[in-house]
């Protein structure tokens, strides 16, 4: 049996999309941690002045709440992307982690991160459903 995976070149596409969102996501954390910044700022010199509202103080909570949220998911997708960095580096890139079969560059362009064919994932959650 051999063993399947991409070519080189088809690999090394796969690696500078990878690069790219790193550096996407990079940039929105970044931007995100300054804007959390200002928000926090915002909220206490609110907390000293005459103008409080505990009706915008919650809403503020909840923006904040809501961009720590995004981060987390964003610092969670960083490591995916991580993951399968490593994975182009020992060629085992794009292969089914299920089937062991290739996953069609197609979904990997559209989810550069994916690690399973969307069938056998399908099939894996259903079962997980099942148990
Ligand atoms: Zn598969």
């Amino acid at each position: 049996m051999t063993v399947k995976k991409f070519n080189k070149t088809t690999l090394k596409k796969f690696r500078a999309t990878l690069l790219n969102e790193r550096n996407r996501i990079n940039e929105d954390l970044d931007y995100q941690k300054s804007e959390l910044n200002k928000t926090i700022t915002d909220a206490a010199g609110e907390l000293s002045s005459a103008t409080y509202h505990m009706a915008d103080v919650g809403t503020d909570m909840a923006e904040r709440e809501k961009t720590s949220l995004f981060a987390h998911r964003q610092a969670k997708y960083l490591s995916d992307v991580d993951e399968a960095l490593a994975r182009v580096d020992d060629e085992s890139y794009g292969v089914c982690a299920i089937c062991g079969d290739l996953i069609e560059e197609g979904r990997l362009v559209a989810a550069p991160i994916a690690k399973y064919h969307v069938s056998c994932k399908e099939t894996q959650n259903q079962r997980n459903h099942n148990q």
